[in-house]
Order: C-alpha cells, then structure tokens, then sequence
C-alpha cells in the first residue's frame, strides 16, 4: 500500500542487515509501501557510522529495522546508546529475528522497554512488516512534534505565560498532533494488541474520569476548569514514565496506556493515581476545591481476545462507570460479571417479581418530613416507594426502580405511585388538609403523554387541590427530550402542581438548563450534604447552588441532613428547607398533626430564634 503521507516518507529509514537477499527482500517491502529514502549498512561498523552523520538532525532519521545477529554489533548496545539520546526523540527499531524461537531470548535491555522496539521474526510476513513500519514513522513523529513543542516552550515562557501555554498547548496538542487525543490512542492501542497477541507482552488501560468537574467548571468557569485540567495532568504525569501513553479523550476523561505490566502493577499505578489527583486541592482567587477521580481498569491479555482498540477503551470505561456508581473516588478492575451477566441474571429474576407486586398490591408508600427552616413547619413529605417481601421484609427502591427502568416497567410503578398518593391525601382528615406530597417521577414518565391525563382526572374524582402535588424530576429526566419535558411540566404546572428538580448538581446539566426550566425547588443532591461539615469543596459548591438558585428566584431543598452541625451550616448558607435523618427517617406513616417534635429539633440550631411551641 502506498501512502501519501510525505511527514513520514520523507524520513529515512536505516536497515542494518547483514544478509543482502534478506536486505533485498526488506527494501523491496519499504519500496512498494512509497518510501524513498532507504539506507542499508551491512554491519555494525557501517551502522555506526551512519547513526554518527545523524547525530546532529535525529528528526531525519525515522526508524531502523535491525537485524539481530548483525556482524560486529552488540544489538544490546545500540539500543542502549539509542536510549541515551534526546529521550523525546528517540528513534523507533524494528529488530528482525532468525526465528520465532529468538522471541524467547533476552533481546532487549530492561531499560530501553518503553523505546518502541518492535520484533519481527523471519521469515517476514509483508503486511506485518508494513504495519509496523508505518506505526513506528508514526510514532516518532509524533515524539518529534511533541519536542518541538516543549522546547519552544522552555525558550519562550516566563512563569505566568507557562501556564497560559501549556494550556495552549494541551488544547492544540490534543488536535494538532494526534499524540494525547482519541485517535492517537487508538492507534497506541493497535500496537499493544498486536504485541499482546503475537508476543504475549500484553498491559492495561486506566480509564481516569474526574468527580465533580463539571460543577466547578459551571461555577467558576471554563478557564479555570481548564487550568484545573492542566494540574491534573500534571499530577498524573509525574507518576507515569515518559512512554506511558496518556490521552485525553473526554472533557475531563483521561486513558491510560500501560505496556508489560500484570494485573497488581496495574492496579497499584491506578491506585496511585487516584490518591495524587485525591491530594490536591485546587486553588482559586480566595476558594480552594477538592478534586478526585474515578479510575477504571482494563487488562490487554491473550486469553481476553479482544481484536478492537474501541473494546479495550468500552471496557475501561465501564469499570470507571462502576467505580463511579460506588461512590466514587475509586478504582474498579473490568469483570465481565460486574454489568452484562448480573444485571442480566436479576433482570430476569426481577421481572415476574415486580409484575406480581403490581398485581397484588404489594407495594407501600412511606414518608419522610421536608421541613421549612424559617418556621420549622413540615412543607411536605416526599414519597418513597417501598416494596414488600417474604416474611415481611421491605425491600428498597434501588433494588427494583432500576430494574423497572431497564425492562419497560417503570411506566406501571409511576402510574401506581401517583395514583396511590394521590388517594393517600383524599383519605386524610380534615386536620390535615394542608398535608402535601412530593412524588418522585422517572426519567422515562414524559415519554408517555398518558400521565397528565391520569393526574388530571385522579384530582378531579378525589377533589384533592393540586397544590397539595409536587413532582421530583431529576436533570437526565429534564434534559431528556429538553422541549417535550418543559412542555408537559409547563402544563403540569399550569394544573396548580410544583416541580422540583432532584439530584440537583450529580449529573452532567449546566446552571443553564435551570435557567430555563420552570421548577419551584431545587433539591441539591445528597453526596454534597453528607459530609458537608467536614469537606470544603462540598461546603464551597452548596454555597454557590444556594446562591444561584436565589438569583433565579428558586427555593432550595437539602436532602440527607443527619446532624445539627450541617442543618446550622446550611441555615448559614441560606437554605430554605431541609430533609433527611435529623428531622426523620421514611416512615409509613406522616406525623400526627400538631406535633412539636420538628419544630424542638429546629429550635436546637444555632442562630435560630425560638419557635413557638405551645
Ligand atoms: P431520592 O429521590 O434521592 O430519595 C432520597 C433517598 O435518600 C431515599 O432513599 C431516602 O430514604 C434517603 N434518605 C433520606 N434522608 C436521608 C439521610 O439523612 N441519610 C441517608 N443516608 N439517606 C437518606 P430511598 O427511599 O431508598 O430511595 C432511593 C431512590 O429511589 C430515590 O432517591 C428515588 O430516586 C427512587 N425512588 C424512591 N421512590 C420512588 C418512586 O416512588 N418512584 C420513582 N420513580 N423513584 C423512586
Ligand atoms: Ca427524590
Ligand atoms: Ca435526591
């Protein structure tokens, strides 16, 4: 095949053979490939003295395809003296061997392994040879562009205009010259699966995703969540040796390309990583945030006959996933179980079980108090489905809500959920008619119109006042079909029901989508209240949720407040109403009316003027 691609024809590429016909056989390979500039030294006096004339313009010199019983040449020696020069620049080999049985010998030396010498044994396939050299002109290109760079760097820059570079850098890096983007890793990875497959030197890819970075790029913006990427990456990097390949492939999602590693040395690397970037806190104008990422791992070995790049990286990028759902700050090693086979397995064992449920009402609703600190009344109680199991035990909604999701049922749960608490109000005493109801609704209730229609004639049989309804909806819900939802949420609305956006600041929607949307509350997400007393970037980011959504003439909600410490933190930051374990668990009852219990628990927050209790 020829290429057309002159940055790497041009080059020159050196074969050190002693056998002309082998010599004959390799220059007529490179030939009919469109390479021009071919040298041949046939021993290691000749190759030496070749390799001398380039000392002065390695940038010439594109590879050299060596053969490894060259006369009069120490093959080890000259892939060490190649090891000594520019490390960015070093010059690609392809070493040729006699046999396959050669694989075995220790051909190269320990500490040239990252130097991008390649074998190939005799007697040589065409299109192996080919792919390899073009891989390896590739390669040093890229090496080539990347000191171009660094050097005009160092020249330049005082230390300010350092970072605005790098940043520059990075950016035009990422696109410019294939090294740190999608593509380029892809490539890398062609090579590690060839290495893996044919000489069993196999490795891993680390899938690092950052926690949290998109909120603190919505709130301080793109320059300083660019600045944040680039000490990131320069965190990451010092752990890494120099040919560890590192790509950004994301907004804030970076892989990592091990070669010769096992399993432990993978992990221990992933580890690594995931306590540097947990140490830092990034410091800006007067805040300071805390960072961590989710790093994912996925093995390149023989046994996984994985033939794609993209399977590696979908992969790597599931395990991130998993390391993200348990809590993030983690790192997870790919398990085929870990998602195909057990959510296939409970998939099926969920879907007869739920349907029954359904059938035999074996569902129940429990409550928990929303309580408004400015008076200390309970607002509303959100709705928590529960479900009832063998022996009277009950059973969570993350066990069987994502299940629902995933096989279409999910549809029947919102339905039988709405209508259930809308009954709940009707069949209260008149004591408590101002009781109200917060409602969680799936990401999927505004693909089916049935549900406005179903509120709307459930209200109109029960005379409850839509006023008494609030909807939980989260962002993937919101931005879903963004139109669609702000159509049926408007007329939602428009019936006297409150929205209110949940989970607000775990998902991926910018403060624009807010801005846009027409909820009542914001309800900021658990994760940034939990460990609120203790952790300053989640004290930072609360504070500029609770700030923004004031500006945008919204109430805010925090859930999962446990003790008095962070309801006082949040009374300070100006929350307008709080939820969680202080005030009470879910329960399946609501509490008796006139009951003082809240308010007691509301009066012991410093700063808080004594409520009125009779
Ligand atoms: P969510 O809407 O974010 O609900 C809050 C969850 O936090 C509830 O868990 C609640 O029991 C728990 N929680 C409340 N206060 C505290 C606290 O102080 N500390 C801790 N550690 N947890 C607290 P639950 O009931 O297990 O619900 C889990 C999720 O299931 C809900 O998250 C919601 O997404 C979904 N869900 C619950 N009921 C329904 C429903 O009726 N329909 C739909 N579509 N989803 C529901
Ligand atoms: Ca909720
Ligand atoms: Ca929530």
């Amino acid at each position: 095949m020829i290429r057309n691609d002159h940055s790497i024809e041009g080059k020159a590429i050196l074969v050190a053979e002693g056998d002309e016909s082998s010599y004959r056989e390799i220059n007529s390979i490179l030939l009919a490939s469109g390479y021009k500039n071919i040298l041949w030294a046939r021993d290691g006096g000749q190759l030496l003295e070749i390799l001398r004339g380039f000392y002065s313009q390695l940038g010439e010199l594109g590879l050299i395809i060596l053969n490894h019983k060259l006369p009069n040449c120490e093959v080890q020696n000259i892939c060490q003296s190649i090891n000594r020069f520019d490390e960015n620049s070093r010059i690609p080999v392809i070493i040729t061997l006699e046999s396959k049985a050669d694989l075995e010998l220790p051909i190269i030396p320990s500490e040239c392994k990252n130097n991008a010498i390649e074998l190939i044994s005799k007697p040589i396939n065409k299109s192996e040879m080919d792919s390899l050299v073009h891989l390896c002109l590739l390669l040093k290109r890229e090496r080539d562009i990347r000191r171009e760079h660094e050097e005009s760097l160092i020249d330049e820059l005082s230390e300010r205009k350092v970072m605005e570079a790098r940043l520059k850098y990075l950016i035009s890096h990422d696109e410019l010259t294939g090294l740190a983007n999608h593509r380029s890793l892809e490539k890398s990875l062609e090579l590690s699966i060839h290495h893996c497959r044919n000489f069993n030197r196999c490795g891993a890819l680390l899938y690092l995703d950052l926690d949290n970075f998109n909120v603190i790029n919505d709130i301080e913006g793109h320059e300083t969540g660019d600045r944040l990427l680039v000490s990131v990456v320069k965190q990451i990097r010092k752990e890494l040796d120099k040919n560890q390949h590192i790509a950004r492939i994301g907004a804030d999602e970076f892989c990592i390309l091990l070669e010769g590693v096992n399993q432990k040395q993978a992990m221990d690397l992933a580890e690594l990583l995931r306590i540097r970037v947990d140490e830092q806190h990034f410091v800006t104008g007067d805040k300071s945030y805390h960072v961590s990422a989710s790093v994912g791992i996925a093995m390149l070995e023989r046994s996984e006959a994985i033939s794609r790049p993209s399977e590696i990286i979908s992969h790597a990028h599931q395990a991130c996933y998993v390391a993200k759902s348990q809590g993030r700050n983690k790192i997870h090693l790919f398990d085929k179980r870990d998602t195909a086979t057990h959510k296939l397995r409970d998939d099926v064992h969920w879907v007869p079980v739920i349907r029954e449920a359904l059938s035999l009402n074996r569902f129940v609703l429990y409550f928990q108090p929303i309580v408004r600190l400015s008076d200390g009344e309970v607002s509303h109680y959100e709705v928590l489905l529960r479900m009832k199991g063998e022996g009277g035990t009950l059973i969570g909604p993350d066990q069987f809500i994502p299940v629902a999701e995933r096989m279409g049922l999910i549809h029947n749960l919102d339905m039988w959920v709405i209508e259930n608490a809308i009954d709940f109000l009707a069949g209260l005493p008149e004591t408590d008619s101002k009781t109200s109801l917060a409602i969680n609704l799936s990401t999927y209730a505004f693909q089916d119109v049935a549900i406005l229609p179903l509120i709307k004639q459930k209200l109109e049989t029960t005379w409850v006042s839509a006023s008494r309804l609030t909807f939980e909806i989260t962002e993937t819900a919101a931005i879903n079909n963004f139109d669609k939802t702000r159509e049926l949420v408007a007329r939602i609305r428009a019936l006297g029901c409150h929205f209110a956006l949940d989970d607000f600041g775990a998902g991926f929607s910018s403060f624009n989508y807010v801005k846009n949307f027409p909820v009542d509350y914001l309800k900021i997400d658990g994760q940034f209240i939990q460990n609120l007393v203790s952790d300053e970037t989640d004290q930072v980011l609360v504070k500029a949720m609770i700030d923004i959504a004031k500006n945008l003439g919204k109430k805010t909600i925090a859930e999962y407040v446990e003790n008095i410490e962070t309801a006082a933190l949040l009374k300070d930051f100006g929350i307008d109403y709080i939820q969680g374990y202080l005030l009470g668990k879910p329960s399946s009852e609501i509490l008796e009316s006139g009951s003082h219990q809240i308010k007691e628990m509301i009066n012991q927050i410093p700063g808080t003027e004594p409520l009125f209790v009779d």
